[in-house]
């Protein structure tokens, strides 16, 4: 029997370790132990039941990722083999509707947009999101030349100098920043876009042009859904999909499938060693530790980084290259006829032009249904990011004043409206900076590892912050251990039937 000891029990940690388990099952002779340095299982992704005050129901607060993005296969694949698909929970796109602050006021995100890229004419021309001139400049998108790209150079650029290159700095400050840059809670002026998003650098490459690429796009998913229309009794297929019980439900799930009875919480791993035989030895918290022949390191990149230390100096010098920052969500739930505003979207963003210390609000209980019982609201605050790292050093109260403040000025929340709840969930260091030259820091760190039999990393530090690629980087993990003992690991046989 071989051991995998897997550091770290977020969703990547989880993924490897349901992978190893699934080898187990095709008869593989592979077993693992997970240690996760928390109480808890899960990592960043958190979701608290909170029973409602008078005993009504109860809401589901997500207090790290709400959702993943549905066009990506791999929660759907862990769903449907760890029997939760049907748990699945689109979005009410009949409520859909995004809110942008701009110069102090709340404009409606023009339809059609796609990523920052205006697809409708229509739309585009009416909204006062832009102003004139700002329009004419992202209009010139379809006249300005792609870029010359060296061959066998790395093709990248930062959001920002794409962004204003081809559609102007308003497009940038009004929409790209917002939309591109908050999901990744990224400095545009550093984000990397081969690191986060290389399908746009491709689409200029292709096209010459990125409103021509996204109307082609548009044009493929209208296509694709007239193809293949949602059946009777099918979900409804909406851009994000989370889970009935919240994002939980998922590494749950998948903790449960890959045998609890494997797992240790509260106890972290200090030091990795390699023993006299060419295996691996974890130094443990508690002063034990635990021998296996292979390692998974599924932690983020600063805590990856003084475990990699002793054993690679440049895989350690890479991960320290990693820059990472903090941010914090705050839920907080009110009566609906307190709150005097129209809850009829999924939330507003708030440009970092704007100076607000609110980057965004979602609306859950309108954006995902079943999140709070009938009659109350849950709202949810994000603050913090790269450029409002200060705003962390307040307290858990002050924090659910500042944004209840922003909440009024920029929301309309009835300054009266009495919170029936909050909850405050930090995240230290929690989210990964993919800035321009990640590729090659990733290159690097896969290329040493590959050389280390019994090594891996995964994690979102590397090739994606979402859910689903953090799961994909736990499997790979594991299939390129596997590997290096002769193994061909089986595909998984999951009916894939899904058209976005
Ligand atoms: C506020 C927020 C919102 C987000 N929203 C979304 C979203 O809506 N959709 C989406 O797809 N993604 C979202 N993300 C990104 C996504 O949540 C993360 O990229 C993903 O959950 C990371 O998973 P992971 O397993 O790589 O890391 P983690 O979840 O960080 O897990 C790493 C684990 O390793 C443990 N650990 C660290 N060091 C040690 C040690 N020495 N010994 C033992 N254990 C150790 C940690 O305690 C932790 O549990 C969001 C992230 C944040 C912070």
């Amino acid at each position: 029997m071989r051991r995998i000891i897997i550091v770290g029990g977020g969703v990547a940690g989880l993924g490897a370790a349901y992978k190893v388990t699934r080898a187990k099952s095709e008869g593989h002779d592979v077993e693992f132990t997970l240690l996760e340095k928390d109480k808890r299982l899960g990592g960043k992704i958190q979701t608290e039941m909170v029973p409602d005050p008078s005993e009504k129901g109860r809401f589901i607060v997500d207090g790290g990722p709400d959702c993943f993005l549905t066009e990506k296969p791999a929660c759907h694949r862990i769903a449907k083999l760890t029997g939760i698909f049907d748990d699945e929970l689109p979005t009410d796109d009949s409520r859909k509707r995004t809110w942008i602050l701009s110069r102090g006021r709340l404009h409606e995100m023009p339809d059609g947009v796609m990523m920052f890229a205006p697809t409708k004419f229509v739309p585009f021309a009416t909204t006062h999101l832009f102003s004139w001139p700002g329009k004419i400049r992202m209009a010139m998108d379809l006249f300005i030349p792609r870029k010359k790209v060296s061959p066998g150079k790395i093709n990248d650029e930062t959001l920002e100098s794409f962004v204003v290159r081809r559609m102007g700095r308003e497009c940038l400050d009004r929409l790209a920043e917002p939309l591109v840059g908050g999901v990744h809670a990224s400095d545009p002026k550093q984000m990397s876009l081969a690191a986060t998003f290389p399908r746009l650098l491709e689409m200029e490459q292709n096209y010459g042009s990125l409103l021509k690429a996204f109307i082609a796009v548009r044009r493929k998913v209208e296509e694709m859904r007239r193809k293949y229309p949602v059946k009777p009794g099918e979900k409804p297929r909406t851009f994000f999909t989370s889970f009935v019980n919240g994002m939980q439900q998922l590494t749950d799930s998948m903790a449960n499938a890959a045998g609890r009875e494997r797992m240790r919480t509260g106890i972290s791993v200090s030091t990795l060693q390699r023993t006299p035989r060419g295996g691996w030895r974890a130094l443990l918290s508690d002063g034990s530790s635990i021998d296996g022949d292979a390692v998974v390191v599924a932690t983020e990149s600063w805590t990856a980084e003084p475990l990699l230390r002793p054993l690679d100096v440049a895989i350690a010098d890479a991960l320290a290259a990693i820059p990472t920052s903090s941010s914090a969500t705050l839920s907080i739930a009110f009566n609906e006829n307190e709150v005097g505003f129209n809850l009829n979207a999924f939330g507003v963003l708030c440009p970092l032009i704007e100076g607000r210390a609110l980057m965004a609000a979602t609306y859950s209980s309108t954006k995902w249904p079943g999140r709070a019982p009938i009659g109350r609201i849950l709202l949810r605050g994000f603050v913090g990011g790269p450029h409002n790292q200060e705003i962390l050093k307040r307290s858990d109260e002050e924090l659910v004043q500042t944004v209840l403040a922003e909440f009024r000025d920029i929301l309309g929340l009835n300054p009266f409206a009495k919170p029936l709840f909050s909850r405050v969930f930090r995240w230290h260091l929690g989210m990964p900076q993919y800035t321009v030259g990640h590729v090659k820091r990733v290159e690097l760190i896969e290329d040493r590892s590959a050389g280390i039999p019994g090594l891996a990393l995964a994690g979102g530090c590397y090739r994606g912050v979402g859910v689903p690629n953090c799961i994909e980087s736990g499997e790979r993990a594991v299939s390129k251990i596997i590997s290096e003992w002769g193994i061909d690991l089986a595909e998984d046989h999951v009916e894939e039937k899904r058209y976005y």
